[in-house]
């Protein structure tokens, strides 16, 4: 199976953030992405985790021994099930990590949260949905703990209405926003 997430490097005016780190060590392509921005393992100010999936926090640790300033953040309900050799913070809804606004999206996980970097309208909408072939998709049904509840939030993703959305799973597609309208209007999968 090939299996494609999404880590997200991010300068923002006061530090770098990187939001989620992978299944296992991503240690060097995150640090060709720091390069890439003219910045190191010290300038990495937050880690942001969307959700306490093994996929997304899997190279936690592995960050954390080169970013070892980092504070480390992830959705109240998730923290405690982030393995993390640092102290993980609780992100709150309406939170804001130096400049992105913590936006609590449970269902997927209970502490599944968005982030969206108010500056440039970008929404990081981890599992909340993804993408595949071009198209916007659910995530796939057994990885979801409260389908019903995660509706709600991709309803409630609906109403942000983003310059542009950022998915873990799957390229970026265009006019994200009407594509997600269109599938809310699709029948949700049932409990
Ligand atoms: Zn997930």
């Amino acid at each position: 199976m090939s299996f494609d997430v999404r880590c997200f490097v991010l300068p923002m005016p006061d530090g770098i953030v990187v939001i989620d780190t992978g299944m296992g060590d991503n240690t060097t392509d995150i640090a060709q992405a720091l390069e890439r921005l003219g910045a190191g393992w010290g300038d990495v100010s937050d880690v942001v985790i969307t959700h306490a999936h093994a996929d997304h926090v899997g190279g936690l640790n592995g960050v954390l021994s080169k970013a070892t300033t980092a504070v480390v953040w992830a959705g109240e309900a998730d923290a405690g099930a982030v393995s993390s050799e640092s102290q993980v913070r609780p992100a709150a809804d309406g939170a804001s990590v130096r400049g992105l606004r913590v936006i609590h999206t449970p269902g997927h996980t209970q502490g599944h949260i968005s982030l969206l970097h108010e500056d440039e309208g970008l929404l990081f909408v981890g599992d909340a949905v993804g993408t595949m072939n071009g198209t916007m998709v659910r995530p796939p049904a057994p990885f979801t703990a409260d389908p019903v509840e995660a509706e709600l939030s991709l309803r409630h993703l609906a109403r942000v209405r983003p310059h542009r959305m950022l998915f873990s799973h799957g390229a970026e597609i265009p006019d994200a926003n009407s594509r997600l309208r269109e599938l809310l209007e699709q029948p949700a999968p049932q409990p």
